[in-house]
């Protein structure tokens, strides 16, 4: 069945409403008529079952049935820090940080960036990927989309952090001597480098702010691989 992610607050009503033109676009390109059944869903929890009631050139409307809870998030909250690599990996990592569970992606830029963005550009980015993110919740069945931070420089973030925060962090590191293992909070970070590593100094800035190195194992993962490694450990243990 379709399902799409409406951005603007779902509430039981007694006749229909018009969805906002990113869902109705979505309905319009699949064609569904009225009478037609299609999930809806707000990211504040639930999904709602529906039916399309009227499809104009403009307007689609829908009629809500009813709501029903559905537990497809994980248990814990966990950030992914990124610093960017360059290309489309972005788009990659964005898609399956959604399908793998992530609250939440922290996107960075430090010292040995190839991908250096800020500004008009960065809000862009930003805006394209929160894209990717509702598409892979859509489709994943997740009913919170993933939520894409604004493109920071890595010290600027360090220093955002409140140090109290009862996070767990931790700071990938392919020097670290400590393996991943498990910690008992509820909300977590992980920060991974770029393509070309994180620098000592940087790596200090991030365990001063209360980072744990941890190891990934003796192979070098690329700036892809590292962060969803992390996350599929945590979503399938
Ligand atoms: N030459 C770089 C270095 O030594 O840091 C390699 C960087 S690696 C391509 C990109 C990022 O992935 C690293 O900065 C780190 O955060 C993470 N990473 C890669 N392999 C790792 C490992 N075995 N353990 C922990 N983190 C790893």
């Amino acid at each position: 069945m379709p399902r799409f992610f409406v951005d603007q607050p779902l509430a039981a009503t007694d006749g229909d409403i018009a969805l906002p033109p990113g869902a109705a676009r979505h309905v319009q390109v699949l064609r569904l008529q009225p009478g037609d059944a299609l999930t809806l869903f707000d990211g504040s929890g639930p999904e709602w079952q529906a039916e399309v009631t009227a499809m104009g050139r403009s307007e689609v409307r829908v009629r809500l049935i009813r709501v029903e809870e559905a537990q497809r998030e994980l248990g814990r909250a966990i950030t992914l820090a990124v610093v960017m690599p360059a290309n489309d990996r972005m788009d990659f990592i964005v898609e399956k940080a959604t399908e793998l569970g992530a609250a939440a992606l922290q996107p960075l830029v430090s010292e040995r960036s190839v991908l250096r963005l800020s500004g008009e550009r960065a809000d862009k980015k930003r805006t394209h990927w929160q894209g990717v993110a509702i598409a892979a919740a859509e489709q994943s069945g997740r009913t919170v989309p993933m939520r894409i931070e604004p493109v920071l420089p890595l010290s600027s973030w360090l220093a955002s952090l409140d140090p109290r925060e009862d996070e767990w962090r931790g700071l990938l590191s392919p020097r670290a001597a400590l393996p991943l293992a498990g910690f008992p909070q509820r909300r977590a970070v992980f920060l991974s480098g770029p393509e070309g590593g994180l620098s000592d100094a940087e790596e200090d800035a991030a365990r001063a702010r209360g980072f744990a190195a941890v190891s990934l194992g003796p192979r070098i993962l690329r700036a892809d691989t590292a962060p969803l490694a992390v996350l599929s450990w945590l979503a399938l243990s």
